[in-house]
């Protein structure tokens, strides 16, 4: 935040509305003051000069009363008057006939003036007149004041009492007020300015606690208290701050574990949540929604959603209206991937969209086992029809007559008995990969001497192939023992065998081994058969799956032999799988747990 400039602080302002308000009153006082006190200076000036006049007035009558006017001992007299009644405020005093010249002068040193005319034009009139007047004149940079009062003397006679007041002095005296006062004023609003500070110091400083308080709390720091300093309303103020940054700390608590639980279940969650806002931009992703689009947040936030889903055939209003889940497929030619998005508007109270809210959920298995379903059913109508078919064709051609033939009536009937054996054969692989599906069985498990066991069952094939194929066994010669179902192993053990012997050419061999491993026996059959494709050597272990459906179906398979098998040796903790070179041959291998005898065992 901007810092408050000096000009512009309250402490400043309250000193100089201090000052204005103490320099008016001042200045209205002292004006007021002064001139009152002036003017009674004045006053009392005019009256103590007037009574001066008065006790001159009668002095000058009675001299001129009793003597004639030029002579000289009332000259004399008169001049001994004027300057006995010459005083501090008098500068001269004169005695002036009618005809405007001077009688007499209390200056002794400017006697000479005596029988010359005054030379003062205003006092010339004003004698003319022969009135009382007074007037003040600037002489030589001095204020002075001129009396004139008319006396009647002897004879009728006009003479004027002339006097020269200094008044200088008054307006000195007035000057030295004026500075007191100045002075005073000076010193007033030195002391208010002090106690302005001080004063306002007391309001700003709590003002300001609270600012820097208010500037804490915008970074989220509530932990910080104002300074109570009275009960005032400033002091009020700082309580209700106080109250208030509690009340803000208590719900900002609450929103920040709003915002914490919300935020952990929106990452806790394993569907996918993007939030738009109203105009679809994305404002909210959660971890798994990022993890299933393989985004980042940063990217994605403020992009649109159609983009971001890659349905830029829509637009975002087409969203809003989607009742139903839109289905994503971002299936690559290796791997499936589907998502499927369920979209919810999220209105205001006055019913306006303010947003979108988006949930991903990944359906991929959920679609692979679906079309795994669809495609195990049409496989299993398509194996069951095919021998239907073919059993009603010759069935047909038997009713047509052929049972008549002997030669060929029997052929018929053996064809649709394999037929039948066949389908026997399907249905009942079908039950047992069933059985397995629902963990509806039990391994009855025995120990076993495993290499015994192999042998036996090779020697089973070995006496009962009708192929030109050679067994060679590779088997340790000392005893093996693992716990078994045998029942079920013989089953897997048959299908491999017979597989092996299906594709083995003419002359060809087929090698047996067992080996030791860590933890396992490893069980493998060896051929020197067409070999798979290396494409094909996981997909046979898949229900129905053949390299080469219409030349294996001659052979008799369909395609589940192996899948049982791998169920089978996985029921019993172990494992199948196939290495192949095309051409040259096939090797299945199987491992089955084995607890290695321990040597204190023996001992
Ligand atoms: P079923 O065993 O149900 O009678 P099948 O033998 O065709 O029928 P599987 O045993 O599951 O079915 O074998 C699946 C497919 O794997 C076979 O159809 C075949 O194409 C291929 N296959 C299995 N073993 C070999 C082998 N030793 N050499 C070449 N291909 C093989
Ligand atoms: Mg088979």
């Amino acid at each position: 935040m901007k810092k408050v400039g000096f000009f512009q602080t309250i402490h400043l302002k309250f000193v100089l509305i201090f000052i204005l308000l103490i320099l008016v009153s001042m200045e209205i006082i002292g004006v007021y003051f002064v001139k009152k006190l002036e003017e009674k200076l004045q006053q009392n000036f005019v009256s103590s000069i007037k009574a001066r006049e008065n006790s001159l007035e009668y002095s000058i009558k009675e001299v001129m009363k009793s003597s004639d006017m030029n002579d000289e001992d009332t000259e004399n007299n008169i001049q001994n008057i004027l300057s006995s009644n010459k005083s501090t405020d008098i500068e001269e005093i004169r005695l002036i006939d009618s005809n405007g010249a001077i009688l007499g002068t209390s200056d002794s040193s400017n006697q000479g003036i005596i029988g010359q005319k005054i030379t003062n034009k205003n006092v010339e009139t004003a004698i003319y007149v022969g009135k009382e007047w007074n007037r003040r004149f600037i002489k030589s940079g001095q204020r002075i004041w001129v009396f004139l009062k008319p006396l009647q003397v002897a004879n009728s006679e006009t003479v004027f009492i002339y006097i020269v007041g200094k008044v200088e002095s008054v307006y000195k005296e007035i000057n030295e007020i004026n500075k007191i006062f100045t002075k005073g004023t000076g010193i007033a609003m030195v002391l208010t300015a002090i106690l302005g500070i001080v004063l306002a110091q007391t309001i700003t400083r709590p003002i300001s606690d609270m600012r820097r308080q208010a500037l804490a709390m915008a970074k989220g720091n509530f932990s910080r208290k104002v300074k109570v300093y009275g009960n005032d309303e400033i002091g009020q103020l700082a309580y209700s701050f106080n109250h208030m940054t509690k009340k803000l700390q208590e719900a900002q608590a609450t929103t920040e574990g709003e915002r914490r639980k919300l935020s952990s279940i929106l990452s806790h969650m394993t569907d996918g949540v993007i939030a738009t806002d109203r105009k679809g931009k994305i404002i909210l992703i959660n971890e798994p929604a990022e993890e299933m689009l393989d985004v980042s947040r940063e990217t994605v936030l403020s992009l649109e959603i159609t983009s971001l889903l890659n349905i830029e055939n829509l637009v975002f209003e087409d969203l809003l209206k989607e009742q139903d889940p839109i289905i994503l497929d971002f299936s690559t030619k290796e791997e499936p991937y589907i998502l499927r998005a369920s979209f919810s508007v999220i209105q205001s109270e006055t019913g306006f969209v303010s947003g979108l809210i988006t949930v991903l959920h990944d359906i991929t298995e959920q679609e692979k086992i679906d079309m795994e379903r669809r495609e195990f059913v049409s496989n299993v109508s398509h194996e069951l029809r095919t021998p239907l078919t073919t059993m009603r064709s010759y069935l047909e051609a038997l009713a047509e007559g052929a049972w008549e033939d002997k030669e060929i009536a029997p052929r018929f009937l053996t064809v649709t008995q394999n037929e039948t054996e066949r389908m026997i054969r399907l249905v009942n692989d079908l039950l047992k990969l069933s059985k397995m599906d629902s963990r509806d069985y039990q391994l009855n498990k025995e120990w076993v001497n495993i290499v015994e066991y192999f042998h036996h069952v090779i020697d089973r094939f070995e006496m009962a192939k009708d192929q030109n194929v050679t067994f060679k066994r590779k088997l340790p010669t000392s005893a093996l023992f693992i716990e078994v179902d045998l029942d079920k192993l013989t089953q897997v053990l048959d299908n491999i065998i017979s597989n092996a012997l299906k594709y083995s050419p003419d002359g060809g061999q087929i090698t047996f081994r067992i080996r030791i491993q860590e933890e396992m026996v490893e069980l493998s059959i060896s051929d020197q058969g067409m070999g798979i494709p290396k494409d094909n050597l996981k997909k046979i272990f898949e229900r129905f799956y053949r390299v080469d459906k219409a030349r294996t179906r001659k052979m008799g398979g369909s395609g589940l032999g192996l899948a049982i098998a791998k169920e089978m040796v996985e029921a019993h903790g172990g494992n199948i799988w196939a290495r192949s070179e095309e051409g040259k041959g096939t090797t299945i291998y199987i491992t089955l747990p084995y607890d290695r005898p321990q040597e204190d065992e023996w001992s």
